[in-house]
């Protein structure tokens, strides 16, 4: 680590808050798979801003129709239409095979929207009585940092310290379909989902979960919402990750790569019947939708129509997973995951994940720790196979050391 480098950390940790722990790297300009930092040194990106980035840097289609955007119309708010927003709306709900969207900026942001969404439709149409909403969430969620979506997280970290919390929320454990079925009761509104948990450590729930949860919601008239913020848009293999259970939510929630990597766009997709109960006045945002928002991520929505990037995420993640299954088991008990993702979880005896994340970064490798036993692996899907075999024999070098 420069001298240089070491200064503007310590620049950064004199006047930000302390609410993250970067690895000891600072970076200055990127390109697809790689990042250089002001040490002159490039890095292989394996974390693409927690698959924000899952074109790659500054991805040239993306790039060239921000840059015509922002000299031609950046900000209108909702308050007037602009001439992005329809084609937009159209693509989306046409990729995700729904009737229409409703925009946000923020992961977080669309959960809380989903979260309401599904409270007003437990009211209007399912006919819950007033403030009597339940929604199910599951043990080891990441939806965001807001105070409601905090109050039902089962990480100490996340949680403690910030309440009180709003209440209407029920927590299960992943996986098991029968201790959600016995969380049910008729103020059941919807159950929320990551249909592979990201933060908790690329969780995998056994095959036919999503199928029977699923199958719950259809028998009990309760709303199946997705948290594809991570999961979503490629990164997979599919599309969506619910795909790889050919199960179809009823509003499906994204961010992320939503953006291209270039700007905060989120949103919440679903069928008239249920976005329909939201009128004028119920919700909305300032930078929801913008111009720019909708030129970067019409065009997300255009590269992912073709299915390209679906196919290198199915296609290079075995590449990426059969190496990584050669590891030692002494040194790695399991690897998860799906398509370009995968969270690598580290024997006992092993040094913690942040560790070994340290020396892959003193190798020109980016990637962070899941929680502590776990390394998680999401390049961008433009990664060659190369490498990719470059980087875990990295992975396997530092581990056997
Ligand atoms: N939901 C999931 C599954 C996520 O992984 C994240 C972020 O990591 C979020 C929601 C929150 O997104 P944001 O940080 O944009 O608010």
């Amino acid at each position: 680590v420069t001298d240089r480098t070491l200064e503007e950390l310590a620049r950064a940790a004199a006047h930000s808050a302390h609410n993250y722990d970067p690895l000891p790297v600072v970076l200055e300009s990127a390109q697809g798979v790689w990042a250089r930092g002001i040490d002159g040194v490039d890095y292989l990106d394996l974390l693409a801003g927690y698959s924000a980035l899952n074109f790659g840097h500054a991805h040239p289609r993306l790039v060239d129709v921000a840059r015509a955007q922002l000299g031609r119309l950046a900000l209108t708010s909702r308050a007037f239409q602009h001439d992005l927003f329809a084609g937009f709306c159209e693509a989306l709900s046409s990729l995700c095979g729904k009737d229409a969207v409703l925009p946000m900026n923020t992961g977080a942001e669309a959960v809380e929207t989903a979260l309401k969404l599904a409270r007003r439709w437990g009211y209007d149409v399912k006919g819950v009585p007033a403030d009597r909403a339940e929604i199910i969430t599951c043990a080891g969620n990441f939806h965001g940092r807001t105070i409601a979506i905090v109050g039902f997280s089962t990480d100490p970290d996340a949680h403690d310290g910030f309440g009180p919390y709003p209440p209407g929320f029920r927590t299960v454990e992943y996986g098991d379909v029968a201790a959600m079925a016995a969380a049910i009761t008729e103020n059941t509104v919807a159950v929320l989902i990551e249909p592979i948990q990201g933060e908790a450590g690329v969780l995998v729930p056994p095959d036919g979960y999503l199928r029977a949860v699923r199958a719950l919601c259809d028998e009990h008239s309760i709303l199946f919402l997705a948290d594809e913020i991570q999961s979503g848009l490629g990164r997979t293999g599919d599309t969506f990750a619910c795909d790889g259970e050919a199960v179809v939510p009823d509003v499906y929630i994204l961010g992320k790569a939503l953006g291209g990597g270039l700007v905060p766009v989120s949103a919440v997709v679903a069928d008239r019947s249920v976005l329909g109960v939201i009128g004028p006045g119920q919700h909305g945002s300032t930078f929801g939708g913008n111009p720019l928002a909708c030129a970067v991520a019409t065009e997300v929505v255009r590269m992912l129509e073709t299915g390209e990037c679906q196919r290198r995420s199915r296609e290079l993640g075995a590449h990426l997973h059969g190496l990584l299954r050669e590891l030692p088991a002494e040194q790695v008990t399991q690897v998860r995951g799906r398509g370009l993702w995968a969270g690598v979880q580290l024997a006992p005896g092993q040094p913690s994940a942040r560790v070994v994340c340290e020396r892959l970064l003193a190798r020109r490798i980016l990637a962070k720790d899941a929680h502590e036993g776990t390394i998680r692996l999401a390049p961008p899907l433009v990664i060659e196979r190369d490498e990719i075999t470059w980087a875990v024999a990295q992975l396997a070098d530092t581990l056997g050391r």
